[in-house]
Formats: structure tokens, C-alpha cells, sequence
């Protein structure tokens, strides 16, 4: 019988890559989502792609009944729990949304997870839990919790909670994944990043440009320290970060405790050279202007990977320009995403 997962938040952007990439890897597969970011359009086409289709429950993780019964109904023995909010921007003027949805629904999660006697867990952390960093590359070892919005703070909080549970109770097992900057789309261009409104990343924003929607890019500071003055980050293949959550399981199923790895390539890039290589990939002029830094970034962030590749036997192997090449396939061929 097959490994059965539950994946929340499995409908949005790195959930139903990843999705896909348990699906392919023999997996069973069951999404919780509440499609409050999403489309389940998203999980039709990993159905097509994959030859095999998830089982999709349309709900919300902070429903205790639902969560619970869905541990009744199927023997699931791991979980993979991607639901969450994520807009730093929105977090500062909604906090109280934020720390409700993001911190309720994964105690949720993990109340009815204990009951179902299921304690192989990995969260979707981030490297917003740094803060500012004192030194790049920024290892695991880091000092976390300087957290500048709601969001990052949610995500440091859920951190600690998780780690404070797997102290209480040997039973579980939980990876704590702390992604960089995810980019990218399946190489069919059938699914990828499709943010409502006007987005917030740099890659999306880009991508609209190329398409026509957004008139231009508008470059957050050029007088950073870094090589050309314009923000460095660590960006990672979604594909490769899909991957990462499989190795994760891996390795904490042979592994009681709580386990915190960097999901990034190692490499930083500027906001410039990203915008050279996709001219270049696209063959679209992205005409943009330098405007003032925006509130909490920071000049560079990018990871040291090699607690991940040490432990996981896991590394990033896209380059920037696959990582281009494949959102702009996404986004020329889905001009307006799932709609
Ligand atoms: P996403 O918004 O595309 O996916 C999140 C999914 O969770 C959405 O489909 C949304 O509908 C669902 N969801 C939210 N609250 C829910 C709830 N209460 N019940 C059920 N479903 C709910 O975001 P993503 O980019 O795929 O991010 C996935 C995870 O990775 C998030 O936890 C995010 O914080 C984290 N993360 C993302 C990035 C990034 O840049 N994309 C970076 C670091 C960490
Ligand atoms: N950025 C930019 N213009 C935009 C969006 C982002 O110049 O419209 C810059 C931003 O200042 C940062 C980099 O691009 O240096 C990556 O930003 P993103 O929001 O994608 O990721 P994060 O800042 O969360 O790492």
C-alpha cells in the first residue's frame, strides 16, 4: 500500500508542486485547502500531468471536526503542511488575521494529528525568520526571532511551537524547512505562481510585465552594498524545492525531534542581474525605474545549504536561467494563471 500524505495548503503555488512530485514519487495524496490563495484548477492539471489525482477536500485547517475526521477517514501516516498566509504587506496591516489563520490552523493540525496518533510532520517555514541578517550565508545556526512584520513572526512562533511539542513528546518528528526565494514552474507550464492582485515578489512582478498587465518594474533601492547596489537573494527552483520536502520526509521518519534545514541554492542574485537574464530568456524589454528602498528589506540574503546536502543528501541543481526560462513559460502561456 502506498505512503498516504496529507498536504494542507496543497492547491497554492509550492504545495502543488510538490504535490505533483510526491504523486510521481509513488505517493498517495490527499490536499486540504480552503482555496482562500488558490485555484483547484492548480490540482486538476498536477492530475493530468501526473497520470493520478490527488484526493481534494475543499475546507479550512482551523476546522477542528473537519481535520479530524479526515484523520478518521484515511490512514494517513504523514504530513506536509504548506497553509498558510503569506503576504508580509497584508500581515502588517491585518495582523490578528495572520497570527489566527497561521498559528490556530497548525494547532489544529497538530491536536488532531496527536489524536490520530500521526507525528510525521514537515512545516513551511521561511527565511524571513532571520530577520535582518549579521552574516551571509546565512546557516541554520543563525539567531532567529528579529522578525520585522507579523507574518515572519507567525512563522517564528509556529517554529518554537513546534519545537517546544517534540520536546513533550518523543513521538514526533518534525522538519522545519526554511525556504529562501522559490521562483520557477513545472517545465509543462501547466502549473505555477498565480498571486491575486498586483504582486508583491519580484519574479511575479516581472513576469507581468513581460505579459503587457503591469506597465513597469519598479526597483526598491540601488544604493544597497551589494554588487551592483540593488537587493541580493537566494532564488530556488520551485521544483527543487518540492524535492527538498521529499528528502525531508525521508529523513525524519529514521529521526525523532525537531529538524531545521535551509531550502536554498547558496547563490545570490540582484535584483538587476535578475532582470538581465530574463530579457535576455524572454526576449521582452522589462523597462523599470529605480524607486526608494522598501520598508524592512534587507540588502542580501542567501543561505548556507550545507546542513541540507550534508543531512538530506539533498542540493538545488536549477540554475537562475532554468528558473526564468520555466516562469516565463508559465506565465506567457497562462497569461492571466488559472483564470
Ligand atoms: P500559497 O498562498 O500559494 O499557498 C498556500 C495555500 O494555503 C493556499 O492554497 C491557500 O488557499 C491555503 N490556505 C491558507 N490558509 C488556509 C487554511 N486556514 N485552511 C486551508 N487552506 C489554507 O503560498 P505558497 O507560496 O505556496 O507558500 C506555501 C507555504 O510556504 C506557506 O506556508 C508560506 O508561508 C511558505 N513560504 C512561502 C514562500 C514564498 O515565497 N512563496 C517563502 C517562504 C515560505
Ligand atoms: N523587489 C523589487 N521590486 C519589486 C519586488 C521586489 O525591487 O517589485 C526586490 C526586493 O527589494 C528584493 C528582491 O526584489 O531585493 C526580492 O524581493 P521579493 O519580494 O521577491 O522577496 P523577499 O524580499 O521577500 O526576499
Amino acid at each position: 500500500m502506498r505512503h498516504k500524505i496529507l498536504v494542507t495548503g496543497g492547491a497554492g503555488y509550492i504545495g502543488s508542486h510538490t504535490t505533483l512530485a510526491l504523486l510521481e514519487a509513488d505517493y498517495d495524496v490527499i490536499v486540504l485547502d480552503n482555496l482562500s490563495n488558490s485555484s483547484k484548477a492548480s490540482l486538476e492539471r498536477v492530475g493530468d500531468i501526473a497520470g493520478r489525482k490527488p484526493l481534494f477536500i475543499e475546507g479550512d485547517l482551523r476546522d477542528a471536526a473537519l481535520v479530524n475526521q479526515i484523520f478518521k477517514d484515511h490512514p494517513i501516516e504523514s504530513v506536509l503542511h504548506f497553509a498558510a498566509l503569506k503576504s508580509v504587506e497584508e500581515s502588517v496591516r491585518e495582523p490578528l488575521r495572520y497570527f489566527e489563520n497561521n498559528l490556530f490552523s497548525t494547532m489544529t493540525l497538530c491536536q488532531a494529528m496527536a489524536s490520530a496518533n500521526v507525528f510525521n510532520l514537515v512545516f513551511s517555514s521561511s527565511a524571513v525568520v532571520y530577520g535582518t541578517p549579521s552574516i551571509v550565508p546565512i546557516a541554520e545556526n543563525h539567531p532567529v526571532g528579529q522578525t520585522t512584520n507579523p507574518y515572519g513572526r507567525s512563522k517564528f512562533m509556529i517554529e518554537q511551537m513546534l519545537t517546544d511539542l517534540a520536546h513533550s513528546d518523543p513521538r514526533w518528528k518534525i522538519a522545519i524547512l526554511r525556504y529562501f526565494n522559490p521562483v520557477g514552474a513545472h517545465a509543462s507550464g501547466r502549473i505555477g505562481e498565480d498571486p491575486n492582485g498586483i504582486p508583491n515578489n519580484l519574479l511575479p512582478y516581472i513576469c507581468r510585465v513581460a505579459v503587457g498587465t503591469l506597465t513597469e518594474l519598479k526597483i526598491f533601492g540601488n544604493d544597497y552594498p551589494t554588487i551592483d547596489g540593488t537587493g541580493v537573494r537566494d532564488y530556488i527552483h520551485v521544483l527543487d524545492l518540492a524535492n527538498g520536502h521529499l528528502s525531508a520526509l525521508d529523513a525524519i521518519r529514521k529521526n525523532s525531534g525537531t529538524h531545521i534545514w535551509n531550502l536554498g541554492t547558496g547563490q545570490g542574485h540582484s535584483v538587476l542581474e535578475v532582470v538581465k537574464a530574463f530579457e535576455a530568456i524572454s526576449d521582452r524589454p522589462i523597462p523599470y525605474k529605480i524607486a526608494p528602498r522598501r520598508a524592512g528589506d534587507v540588502a542580501a540574503c542567501f543561505a548556507n545549504v550545507s546542513k541540507a546536502e550534508r543531512e538530506l543528501g539533498w542540493k538545488a541543481t536549477y540554475t537562475l536561467n532554468e528558473m526564468l526560462r520555466d516562469a516565463w513559460k508559465w506565465q506567457s502561456t497562462n497569461p492571466l494563471g488559472y483564470k
